[in-house]
Formats: structure tokens, C-alpha cells, sequence
């Protein structure tokens, strides 16, 4: 940020009065600017024994398979987002179950979130971000081509909590970014 959204005057980075941490402060108006983590909202779409993944159409990692997810819209709830970016990604449409897992990404400032999900009919298509849509067995997922550390970790939660008859929430944080490809 190099100018104030409020009236469009040069900021400064600097700690304000009280405050324990350097904020985007307005020379002009005195605004202080507060930069917080943003959250991401997606679910994992289920449909029998299989799972919806999106080929991703845009970056990053253009090419590489995700689940449903995006940023969250002002005004929105968390579970509308989940349901949008569905809808967006995927043209499909979801029931939300619990929450599947909580992913903090602290250089990143995001913090994402994703629920279980049912489609309420094998029906999807790919939105404008996607390139393909596709259901995949546990044994057909492309562990080699998902496009993101967060995936692959709620992707490896879901499955194991499959197995052993047991679904639970997953509360992590990733500190730092992966290797590429990692
Ligand atoms: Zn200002």
C-alpha cells in the first residue's frame, strides 16, 4: 500500500500509538490501515466412494488439480463461500457436512478452510478458473499434480479419517512455504 484508500494521500509504515506492530498510517487523515489474514472457503465435494477435483485453470500452478476453494466475499458466511466457489469452480452443487480441516499459512496471511461435502447429483462442469473437473477414487487422485500443500494434507486427513470410520477436524498450521512441487 503506498497511498491512503481514504484520501488518497501517501502512507507511512510506522507503529501507531498503543499499538505493538508497524501499520500503513495515512500522512493526511491519520487512518490507520489494518492488514489481516484472509480466509479461504472450500469444501471436498463427495459423490459415492469418489471425490471432485478442479484442474486449475489460472495461477498459480495452472495445470494442477485442487479442490473447490477460494477467497471469501465481504458480507458472505463461511459456508456460502464454500458453496459459491463450488459452484463457481465446478458447477456443482453441495451440502456441507463438518469441517474437515482448518490450515493456517502464516507467511501467506491465509488461513484456509474446507468442509466435507455431498453433491447432490454426479453433475459438474468446469467454471472459467478450471480446466477439467473430474471424480477420483482414493486410488485414482493425482498425488504428483495437486496444486497445493493444503490440499494434499486435507486430502490425506479425509481419507484416513475414511478409513478408520472417524471423521474429526484438523486444526494445522504450514510456517513456512513447501519445496516446489513439495
Ligand atoms: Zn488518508
Amino acid at each position: 500500500m503506498n497511498y491512503c484508500s481514504h484520501c488518497g494521500a501517501p502512507v507511512h509504515y510506522a507503529i501507531p500509538d498503543g499499538d505493538n506492530r508497524e501499520r500503513h498510517i495515512c500522512t493526511a487523515c491519520d487512518t490507520i490501515h489494518y492488514l489481516n489474514p484472509k480466509i479461504v472457503a472450500g469444501c471436498i465435494p463427495v459423490w459415492e466412494d469418489k471425490l471432485l477435483l478442479c484442474r486449475r485453470a489460472i495461477e498459480p500452478r495452472h495445470g494442477l488439480w485442487t479442490l473447490p476453494a477460494g477467497f471469501m466475499e465481504q458480507g458472505e458466511t463461511l459456508s456460502d463461500a464454500a458453496r459459491r466457489e463450488t459452484r463457481e469452480e465446478a458447477n456443482a452443487e453441495v451440502e456441507l457436512d463438518e469441517l474437515h480441516t482448518v490450515i493456517t499459512l502464516p507467511h501467506v496471511s491465509h488461513v484456509q478452510m474446507l468442509f466435507r461435502a455431498r453433491l447432490t447429483a454426479p453433475v459438474f462442469s468446469p467454471g472459467v478458473e478450471t480446466l477439467e473437473t473430474q471424480l477420483f477414487r482414493e486410488e485414482e487422485i493425482p498425488w504428483d499434480e495437486l496444486a497445493f500443500e493444503t490440499m494434499r494434507r486435507t486430502l490425506r486427513h479425509f481419507f484416513a479419517d475414511r478409513r478408520r470410520g472417524l471423521f474429526q477436524l484438523h486444526v494445522e498450521d504450514i510456517p513456512q512455504a513447501p519445496p516446489k512441487g513439495g
